[in-house]
């Protein structure tokens, strides 16, 4: 398949094969990459793309960037044999993807409301793409605040921007499990940063990161008067086929492929506390 003219997908199972434009390495052990997009492709902030490394595997990899660049956006933290791979890959290099696949972010709740995005570590990637939809129309999502937390400063994710976006109409936290001695901001889990937010006015909350994470920051938020229902958590499953048949993602009744990953807290609080379900 000539890779100068981008091929349509041919069906949800088959990767189509794509060029990597650009390469950002964003800490030691994750990086950007920056996809040629193929025609007609458009996703939903929330959604996810299964990506190939050529003769090794494919994993699950949400969204990064906004809807409406001209590229894919991905942000790969290298953790096993596939990610290490997407990873290594270089301007010009080809792989596969299918997608895009998931239920997305329901942006559309916070309307007129003040959205709430609490990532940690990686988690802060799949928000990207609601974060910046949120920002760019003051007029629905009035009030944006992101909290975003790390295990070290040098593994903060995206640091420029989340600068930039509290230097704009956004309102950051930043909190890391442990400092550097130049680190100034706050120490401790993401939780810690909840009492620097007004929840005074009805809130809707976008949460990804390791399950535990989201655990507590959720019933935080719902101790602090936020509604059960207007919590939502991207679970971040092991999952292969990404269209409900393998079952590898099944979480009780649901597949996280089809019927996630994003959910309403109420849906999943309890499963969360199942280990290896
Ligand atoms: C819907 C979805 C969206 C995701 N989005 C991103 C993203 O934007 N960026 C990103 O870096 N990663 C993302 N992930 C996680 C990514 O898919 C895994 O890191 C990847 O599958 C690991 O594959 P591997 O072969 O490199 O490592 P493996 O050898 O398969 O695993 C290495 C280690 O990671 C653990 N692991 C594997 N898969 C997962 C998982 N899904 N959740 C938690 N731990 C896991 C394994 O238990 C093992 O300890 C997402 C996962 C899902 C389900």
């Amino acid at each position: 398949m000539s890779l100068d003219a981008p091929a349509q997908p041919k069906g949800p199972l088959l990767p189509l094969p794509l060029r990597v434009e650009a390469v950002r390495q964003e800490t030691k052990d994750t990086w950007t990459l920056t996809l040629e997009r193929p025609a007609g492709y458009s996703f939903a902030p929330g959604q996810f793309d299964m990506l190939y490394a050529f003769g090794i595997g494919e994993v699950p990899i949400s969204h990064s960037g906004d809807p409406a660049d001209a590229s894919l956006i991905h942000t790969i933290r290298a953790v096993g044999a596939v990610t290490r791979a997407l990873c290594a890959l270089q301007p010009g290099d080809t792989l596969g993807l299918r997608g895009p696949f998931g239920r997305p972010w329901p942006l559309e709740q916070a309307r007129g409301r003040h959205a709430l995005f609490v990532g940690g570590g990686i988690g802060l990637a799949p928000l990207r793409p609601a974060i910046l939809a949120a920002l760019a129309d003051p007029v629905a999502y009035p009030r944006v605040t992101v909290l975003s937390g790390s295990r070290t400063p040098a593994d903060r994710l995206y640091p420029a921007e989340l600068a930039s976006w509290g230097e704009g109409r956004g309102e950051v936290h930043e909190t890391v499990d442990a400092a550097s001695e130049e680190w100034r901001g706050n120490v401790g889990v993401v939780t810690t940063l909840l009492p620097f937010v007004d929840l005074s006015g009805p809130t809707t909350a976008f949460l990804c990161g390791p399950e535990i994470m989201m655990r507590f920051t959720a019933n935080a938020l719902i101790g602090r008067g936020v509604a059960p229902e207007d919590v939502f958590v991207s679970m971040e499953r092991n999952m292969q086929c990404a269209v409900a048949t393998c079952g590898h993602c099944q979480l009780a009744g649901s597949f996280v492929c089809k019927d996630g990953p994003v959910y309403g807290y109420p849906e999943v609080d309890r499963l969360m506390l199942v280990r290896e379900l």
